[in-house]
């Protein structure tokens, strides 16, 4: 049974080929890339030798088996991973621009995913389970809504710690309804991972050193706090540790944020220190962002290792 679990999002991704594309004008796109940010996650925990599972819907078709087959060869247990014969595997299509920001379009509205509900979850896969992480962005539907809602006094009820990545996008947090889930996630979370505004915006503080000690006072156990090129931050009560980033060439930013998270739950499943685990999610987030495609730059603990050595 896997020790680390995650449910949401199994999809492809489909991206432009050249900066400042738009979606309207023809253009050249690659893919399709496995992703999802909880199938990104699970597959770099897996990759970092945790003990790992997905819980998800996808189409019986190869968008949906080319994401499985590369979370099954890293060894994600896919067995919860339903198929669905009467809808297709989610696609994103993105564009990058010249700033830095990206353009999304995303068919998670008409895909499989919308089959994905509470019912959906085999209760004896919890069993084993000791973190459960849940990413923001999945709370996408009233179905994911109901889901999260129920599943949440369950995991505390069997003592799994949950792990939090708010990854939200702005427009979900429009819909009151996610807004008070998201918060009440956070709440309920023993390791949140934000990004610097995430952390602000959603306990409502001005500055970072309140945030923290909000969460820390409320329950949390550890914050780690992502900086993008700037690298990170972890808090304690009783410890801060700040990394730096590692100097990379960025081609692709997507999933930065989902293998950081990925490596960091892992090694601390597996009795790693929390410093460590932020010396290789730091690590494992930067050369992330050096290839194309979000999960493409997954390491094994001991890639990291050979590539950092030199
Ligand atoms: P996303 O939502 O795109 O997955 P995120 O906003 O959740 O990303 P980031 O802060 O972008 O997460 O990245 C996570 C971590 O990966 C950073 O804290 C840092 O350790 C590393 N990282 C990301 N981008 C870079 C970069 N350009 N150079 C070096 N390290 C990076």
């Amino acid at each position: 049974m896997p020790k680390i679990l995650t449910a949401g999002e199994v999809l492809v991704e489909i991206m432009g080929t050249r900066k400042n594309q738009t979606f309207r004008e023809t253009g050249e796109f690659t893919g399709p890339y496995p992703s999802g940010a909880p199938a990104i996650f699970i597959d770099q925990a897996a990759k970092m030798g945790g003990n790992t599972g997905i819980i998800s819907v996808i189409g019986n078709d190869d968008f949906g088996r080319i994401n499985t087959d590369r979370l099954k060869k890293d060894g994600v247990d896919v067995s919860q991973v339903h198929i669905s014969n009467e809808k297709t595997t989610a696609v994103a299509f993105v564009v990058y621009q010249e700033s830095g920001s990206r353009d999304f379009i995303f068919t998670i509205k008409d895909s499989a995913l919308q089959e994905l509900n509470y019912g959906k979850i085999d209760k004896s896969c919890l069993d084993g389970c000791e973190y459960f992480h849940i990413m923001g962005c999945s709370v996408f539907n009233e179905n994911m809504i109901d889901l999260f809602n129920n599943l949440l006094p369950e995991l505390k009820g069997r003592g799994i710690k949950v792990t939090f990545d708010p990854n939200f996008r702005k427009e979900f947090m429009e819909n009151p309804r996610i807004k008070e889930l998201i918060v009440k996630i956070m709440r309920n979370a023993d390791i949140i991972l934000p990004g610097e505004q995430e952390l602000l915006d959603l306990t409502g503080m001005e500055t970072e050193k309140d945030a923290v000690k909000k969460l820390l006072e409320d329950g949390t156990v550890v914050v780690v706090v992502k900086r993008g090129d700037r690298g990170a931050t972890l808090y304690t009560e009783t410890e801060e540790i700040s990394v730096d980033s590692v100097k990379v060439t960025e081609v692709d930013p997507t999933g930065a944020g989902d293998c950081f998270g990925g490596t960091f739950v892992s090694l601390v499943s597996q009795g790693y220190s929390y410093k460590e685990a932020l010396f290789y999610a730091n690590l494992a987030g930067a050369y992330s962002v050096t290839k194309q495609g979000p999960m493409e730059g997954n390491l094994t603990k001991e890639e990291i290792d050979n590539i950092y050595k030199k």
